[in-house]
């Protein structure tokens, strides 16, 4: 059994930071990777938010150059993915193993109930690593449709992320499949330089807040499919049309219909990639880690209860001493790479102050 100062569990922008910050501080930290190293980036083309490249980056150079920054300072970084956690007492338990019967993706999309008995399982064997610390940035997965087109086409018309893609789709006919707050607000994002933006919803009326829908009701440039699916996204090398499905309100009968297309956007969400800690730390009901700096009534609660001398001691520890959170497994806000990376830091320089005031 391996033993490890700082354990950081995700290999994408909050992983990788954490560890550069670390590793300068000499806490030797180890990263497990997971099944995607370098996380969602590893996924996109060019990004263009991200400060210090004007010209862009590809996602894949960007986190392969966080990789080796924080391997140069001395940060580990291990292939394995976390099947299993123990934070009920310290040091604190990490598994690896994973039984045949199930891959690791699988493991993310298990339900609750059946990752239990699975634990149950894998904690019978002895633990892979006993550490002191950990932090968590496991990021969250965007929903998908799994509709055909989707996969052949991410990146190439279609987006997870209209703050991030937007620009690119200046002049062009774009649709957003959604209807809550985050459709609203990848619409609005979107008018700003699509020609026109198309949304398509599939109940008759929006889920998002009233303000939110509003303008994206009142605004020019957009126009809405209630009742409506997509089916199908169309193209040769890049989006050009996509198949949606209407069903008529008063008859319940289905119309299909193929339509000129240029971008879609999937705006139905993200999953935190949390199960393994459920039990272990306390997750919101959508998935979220609670930290002490969280965005919800909770994150505050929390916050309060751990103010000293008039400042919240540790911000981005969960409800586990020694165990800290960082990146979009937290954020139910912002999702980019440099607030991930912002909050991989900041986990770093708590751990490094928490083992300062809590070990000999
Ligand atoms: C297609 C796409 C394009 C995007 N474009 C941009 C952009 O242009 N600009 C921008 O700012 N943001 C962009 N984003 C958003 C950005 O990628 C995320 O906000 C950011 O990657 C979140 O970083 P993270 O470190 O929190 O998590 P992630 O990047 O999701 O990384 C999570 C890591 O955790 C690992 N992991 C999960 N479970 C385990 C486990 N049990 N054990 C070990 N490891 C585990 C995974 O393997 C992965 O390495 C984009 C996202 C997507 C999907």
């Amino acid at each position: 059994m391996k033993k490890i100062k700082v354990a950081i569990i995700g290999s994408g922008p909050a992983g990788y930071t954490a560890g550069i910050y670390a590793a300068r501080a000499k806490l030797k930290p180890t990263i497990f990777a997971g099944e995607e190293i370098g996380g969602q980036l590893m996924f996109t083309t060019e990004v263009e938010n991200f400060p210090g490249f004007p010209k862009a980056i590809r996602g894949p150079v960007l986190m392969d150059r966080m990789r080796e920054q924080a391997e140069h300072f001395g940060a580990e970084l291990e292939p394995h993915f976390i099947t299993a956690v123990d934070f009920s007492h310290q040091p604190f338990r990490l598994w690896t193993q994973l039984p045949s019967s199930v891959s690791a993706p699988e493991l993310i999309r298990l339900k609750q109930t059946d990752y239990s008995v699975l634990a149950k399982q894998i904690k019978q064997q002895p633990a892979d690593y006993l550490v002191d610390s950990v932090i968590i940035a496991t990021g969250a997965v965007p929903i998908r449709l799994h509709v055909p087109g989707e996969d052949k086409f991410m990146g190439r018309g279609v987006s997870v992320c209209a703050v991030c893609d937007a620009a690119f789709f200046k002049d062009k006919n774009v649709y957003v499949i959604g209807g809550g707050d985050s459709a609203m607000e990848d619409t609005l994002a979107l008018t700003k330089f699509a020609r026109q933006v198309n949304v398509v919803h599939r109940r008759a009326n929006f889920r998002a807040s009233k303000i939110m829908c509003e303008r994206v009701l009142h605004h020019p440039k957009v126009k809405i499919f209630w009742n409506s699916q997509l089916t199908e996204i169309m193209g040769e090398t890049v989006v050009n049309k996509i198949r949606i499905v209407t069903k008529d309100e008063k008859t319940d009968q289905l119309k299909e219909r193929v339509l000129d297309a240029d971008g879609v956007f999937l705006a139905i969400g993200h999953r935190p990639v949390s199960g393994i800690f459920t039990n272990e730390i306390q997750i919101d009901d959508h998935g979220y880690i609670l930290t002490r700096k969280s965005l919800s009534a909770a994150g505050l609660q929390l916050g309060l209860t751990a103010v000293d001398k008039g400042v919240i001691a540790y911000p981005s520890m969960t409800t586990s001493a020694g165990v800290f959170a960082a990146g979009d497994v937290v954020d139910v806000r912002y999702k980019q790479a440099i607030t991930a990376a912002a909050q991989g830091c900041e986990a770093a320089l708590d751990v490094e102050r928490w083992l300062e005031n809590n070990q000999s």
